[in-house]
């Protein structure tokens, strides 16, 4: 990777690894509230291939709802444009997990990162394939290129047992009909996306071909096409970071999505993708030291859409 791009990067490393800790970890599950809190790491993969990374970047955690993006892209090249019949393209403005729009809106979901899409996903998911578990897992180790990428049996059964709010949504879901399959079968499918694990060097470039019109860079296959990577890419920056999308976009200017586990992606059209990790999270439930790393590399590169 060119020098011009590591020494921002090393720069804004170096910055925001001084700031004194700020932000909580995520408790809810023991496998997030044990987390090391100092950890900090980050990752950028350009397009033709170099890469660079500082701090913890081959550190593995939980990815949580970036996996969200992953289960959009499978299902949306799958059914294309009828997706939008039963999940809406809006912010939601309300926390990952509210009840609170579904009945304004009769159980379609406001976008596909909140938890009700993303539940919505996994039933269409279940509902388009033999096997769903296993070939969105299937399709993920192809596009990551890691083919032992799997599921945490430990995180999927301790978000099983702590999973009210999710069970609750499922439900809702169905009274409404937006749910085809067994709410039970859709839940299982559900907390095993949120449970993979990636470092932040695997998290960038799996995520290049959002950077590279739907192609893989490292075989130049064609994972989904153009212009539904543009509407993904659209869907990050709008609906990515729960009820703070607008200030992401404001002081970041790019499209990318959050996981509770404390990761963000984020892509630069035509570009760059760049993963970057530290689990104390600020009272939206994004990295707080994440977002001030990826404003303060987009501000100094003049990397940004913007
Ligand atoms: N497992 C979490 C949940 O479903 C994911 C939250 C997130 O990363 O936003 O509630």
């Amino acid at each position: 990777m060119d020098s011009t791009y590591k020494n921002i990067l090393i720069k804004a490393y170096k910055n925001i690894n001084s700031f004194k800790d700020e932000g909580q970890l995520a408790t809810y599950i023991p496998e997030l509230a044990n987390v090391d809190p100092s950890m900090f790491g980050v990752h950028m993969t350009k397009i033709d291939g170099s890469n660079f990374g500082a701090g913890d970047y081959l550190e593995k955690f939980s990815i949580q709802s970036i996996a969200k993006v992953l289960t959009l892209t499978l299902a949306y090249k799958i059914i294309g444009e009828d997706l939008w019949k039963r999940i809406d393209v809006e912010p939601s403005g309300t926390k990952f997990d509210s009840l609170l729009l579904l009945e304004t809106y009769k159980g379609i979901p406001r976008n596909p990162f909140v938890n009700s899409g993303a539940i919505v996903i996994c039933d269409i998911l279940i509902s388009l394939l033999d096997n769903a578990k296993e070939e969105f897992l299937d399709f993920i180790r192809d596009i990551s290129d890691l083919p032992d990428l799997t599921y945490s049996d430990k995180i999927a059964d301790s978000e099983k047992k702590t999973g009210y709010k999710n069970v609750a949504l499922c439900n809702f879901l169905k009274s409404f009909g937006n749910i085809k399959n067994e709410p039970d079968d859709v839940l299982d499918f559900y907390f095993d996306i949120c449970s993979l694990e990636m470092t932040c060097q695997q998290l960038s470039q799996t995520f290049t071909f959002l950077a590279n019109k739907g192609v893989k860079i490292s075989d130049g296959k064609k994972v989904i096409s153009k212009n539904k990577t543009k509407r993904i890419n659209a869907l990050m920056l709008t609906c990515g970071f729960y009820d703070e999308s607008g200030e992401f976009a404001f002081r970041v200017g790019l499209p990318g999505k959050s996981g509770v586990g404390g990761g963000i992606v984020a892509l630069y059209p035509d570009n760059y993708s760049i993963a970057v990790w530290s689990p104390q999270l600020n009272k939206h439930g994004n990295s707080y030291k994440g977002m001030e790393l990826l404003e303060n590399v987009t501000t100094h590169s003049e990397l940004s859409i913007f």
